[in-house]
This record gives structure tokens, C-alpha cells and sequence, in this order.
């Protein structure tokens, strides 16, 4: 102990008092954040707090994440490859189910490789961050996940943000820039508004004005398209329109990771370049296991879809009807916007006391005025859970 140090002063005490302020800020403003302990599996009817809700809020579209299956091939793994990858791709931790899951994603994205990465965060930021670097220029919709902005600070390139879905805004930024790799990254179907970028549009400009086309389509793989190609597929778009896509294992295929898809040079560039890619332990390999099982149904079972595109016409009929301000979508991403985060909250906590969880999404996740309920359904639900959450919506109603 440092005898001369004056006894009242505690540094973690100070510590709590520098933080205090912002809390107390964000509890008044309604933006405070907490979490839910959910007992059990991921599912449509999860028990919290002792009591079972049906939930509209996960991103497990097509309900794989508990499914036979795929904890089967998780388990089976398991017990043959263990549980931790124990190094980096690079060193040891490359095991044959991912190789396996590489080569299967690369077949089902129809593009001559593809490379698994530890989360679609880290993707991005890794892809991001070894395709560019100062002098050259990021063009970014304005409606990008957090972690394509983030990766722009990363990579320490120019960005420049377009009104969301602004194809002639983006032609008048890439035109009137100068110098250096140009790539415009967008989400495929946003993900707090459940649209689709103009993707067609995107890949024509990007290709006259020399810039590359990313797209995450996180919420579209396995979702859109009719066989679940994602928005390229709804686009009808190939490799040459899209030189870079990134996909996550996390949502419709309900396991965990992420990947990029494309050629044989932007593959082996990433192995050399990325760093969220090379300095991170590997995926335990029965995570690309079971994801692998994932694929294979996400491919053979399309009423999964089917099943989804008709709840999703059954809740927007009936929110319709009932006059709420729904965002014109046709994913299963719905949402409801309500604008002022505190509306947001008591409209999440009044259907929470129906039985029917949905978290509300405020800003900064959302822009200032933008709160709102971001209803996701799934392939696991079922037309009557559909008819409870509009009952529950109804007591919402103007
Ligand atoms: C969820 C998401 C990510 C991040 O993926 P994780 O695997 O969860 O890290 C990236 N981009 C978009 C558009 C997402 O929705």
C-alpha cells in the first residue's frame, strides 16, 4: 500500500462517478438498454421470468436454431472435433468442417471461394479494412449495419454516407470523387427496415464510375429469393454485378459466424490481409458443422419460405387494417414505427403484458424520431401467433 496516497480516493469510485451522468441521461431520454434472460432455447415461445411470451424479435428466420438437426450435427461434431478450435485458421485452428462449409458456401453463392470469419462484425471490419486504407474512398447508404460504418474507421479510408437508397446520390458522390479504390457498400435487406437496396442500380453505377459493390446481405440469405439465394438472387445479379458478398451463419441459418464469397484472389487477398481474420481463434468447428446441416435445409426444404411469405401477408393485411404506420417491406423484418423512443417503450411494455415480446429499437440503432417496434417473424410461427400479436397491436391502434 502506498502510505502517502490520501486514504478517501478510490479510483473505481471516481470511475462510477465519470460514468453516472451519461446512464442518468439515457434512463431519462428512454434510451437506456437492458437485457432479458431468456430460459431455455431460442425460440417463438420463450419463457421469461417464469412466464411464456411469443416472441416477435429474433433473427431466426426459418427456425433452424434449435432444430434436430442441425443440434444433432452440432452434438455428432462435438464429439468427434471437441469443442474449441484451440488456434487461428492460420496456425491449427482450420479443422475440416470448416473447410467442408467453405466449399459448400461457395457452391451455394455460386462463386469460386469462400471464407469463413468468427462474426459478420468481424467481417466486415476485416474485408473493409484489406481492401482499403487512406487515399481511398468508402461510399456507404446512410441505413448500413454499425459495422460497415465502424469498418470505415477501421480501414481509415474516406467514407461518404448516400441518402438511403439514393441511387442518384450515390452516382453524383462516386462522380465528383477523385483518386484511390472506390467501393460502395450496402446492406442487401436492411436491417431495422426490412428493404431491399436497389441493388441493380448499385452495381451499375458502382461498375461506370470504377468503384466495387459489397454487399452484407446478413438478412437475406436464406430468406429471399426463391431459393433463398438472398437479394442478389432477387436481383438477378451475378459475381460480375456483386464482386463482394458477405453473408452471416447467426440469422436464417441459426448458428453462428459469418463469411465473404467471391473470387479466387479476393479470397486468398482476405487470408493475407484481414485482420479480424488472421489474429482471432477460429470458430469451434461444430459450429461450421452444424451450420453445414443448416445449408443443406435452408436448400431442400423451401416451404420455409413459402411459410414465412404467407405470415408475412397475413401481418401486414392486418396491420394494415388496423392503421399502425408499417414501413413497406417484404421481408419478414415488419416494422412498426412509432417515432418518439418513449412511445416506442410503452408500446413494447403493453404488448409485453399481452404476452407478446418485441423489443423496441431506438436511437442511435435507429435516426432520432425513427423508434420503433422491429417485428421479425419466423418460419416457426404460425398463422395463430400472427392473429395474437394484431390483437395485441389493435390496443395500439390511432
Ligand atoms: C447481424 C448483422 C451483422 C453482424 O453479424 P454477426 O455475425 O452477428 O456479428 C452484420 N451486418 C448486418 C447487416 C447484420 O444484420
Amino acid at each position: 500500500m502506498d502510505a502517502s496516497r490520501d486514504s478517501a480516493f478510490s479510483p473505481a469510485k471516481a470511475l462510477d462517478e465519470a460514468l453516472a451522468g451519461a446512464l442518468e441521461h439515457r434512463i431519462a431520454g428512454s434510451l437506456y438498454r437492458s437485457r432479458t434472460t431468456v430460459d431455455g432455447p431460442q425460440g417463438v415461445e420463450p419463457v421469461i421470468d417464469g412466464r411464456s411470451y411469443i416472441s416477435f424479435c429474433s433473427n431466426d428466420y426459418l427456425g433452424l436454431a434449435n432444430e434436430p438437426r442441425v443440434r444433432a450435427a452440432f452434438i455428432r461434431a462435438v464429439s468427434e472435433y471437441g469443442v474449441g478450435s484451440g488456434a487461428s485458421h492460420l496456425v491449427t485452428g482450420h479443422l475440416r468442417p470448416h473447410h467442408a462449409l467453405e466449399e459448400e458456401l461457395a457452391d451455394f453463392t455460386g462463386r469460386a471461394r469462400a471464407l469463413l470469419f468468427s462474426t459478420g462484425y468481424m467481417a466486415n471490419l476485416g474485408l473493409t479494412a484489406a481492401l482499403t486504407g487512406r487515399g481511398d474512398t468508402l461510399f456507404e447508404d446512410r441505413l448500413n449495419h454499425a459495422s460497415l460504418l465502424d469498418a470505415a474507421v477501421l480501414s481509415r479510408a474516406r467514407l461518404r454516407r448516400f441518402p438511403h437508397g439514393d441511387v442518384g446520390a450515390l452516382e453524383r458522390v462516386l462522380t465528383d470523387d477523385a483518386g484511390g479504390r472506390k467501393l460502395v457498400l450496402t446492406d442487401g435487406v436492411f436491417s431495422m427496415e426490412g428493404d431491399i437496396a436497389p441493388l441493380r442500380e448499385e452495381s451499375r453505377v458502382a461498375w461506370e464510375q470504377g468503384a466495387w459493390l459489397v454487399v452484407d446481405d446478413a438478412h437475406g440469405l436464406g430468406v429471399v429469393g426463391p431459393t433463398g439465394r438472398g437479394s442478389l438472387e432477387v436481383h438477378g445479379l451475378s459475381c460480375d454485378d456483386v464482386p463482394i458478398l458477405m453473408g452471416t451463419l447467426g440469422k436464417a441459418f441459426g448458428t453462428f459466424g459469418a463469411f465473404v464469397a467471391g473470387s479466387h484472389a479476393l479470397i486468398e487477398t482476405l487470408i493475407q490481409q484481414a485482420r479480424s481474420y488472421i489474429y482471432t481463434t477460429a470458430l469451434p468447428p461444430a459450429v461450421a458443422a452444424a451450420a453445414r446441416t443448416s445449408l443443406r435445409i435452408v436448400q431442400d426444404e423451401p416451404w420455409r419460405r413459402d411459410h414465412l411469405a404467407d405470415l408475412v401477408r397475413r401481418f401486414r393485411h392486418g396491420v394494415q387494417a388496423l392503421g399502425l404506420p408499417l414501413l413497406d417491406s417484404t421481408t419478414p423484418i415488419q416494422p412498426v414505427v412509432l417515432g418518439d423512443a418513449h412511445h416506442a417503450l410503452q408500446a413494447a411494455i403493453r404488448l409485453g403484458e399481452r404476452g407478446i415480446f418485441v423489443v423496441p429499437i431506438r436511437p442511435p440503432t435507429v435516426p432520432r424520431g425513427g423508434a420503433r417496434l422491429r417485428i421479425a417473424l419466423s418460419a416457426a410461427h404460425t398463422p395463430d401467433h400472427v392473429d395474437r400479436l394484431l390483437d395485441a397491436l389493435a390496443e395500439l391502434a390511432p
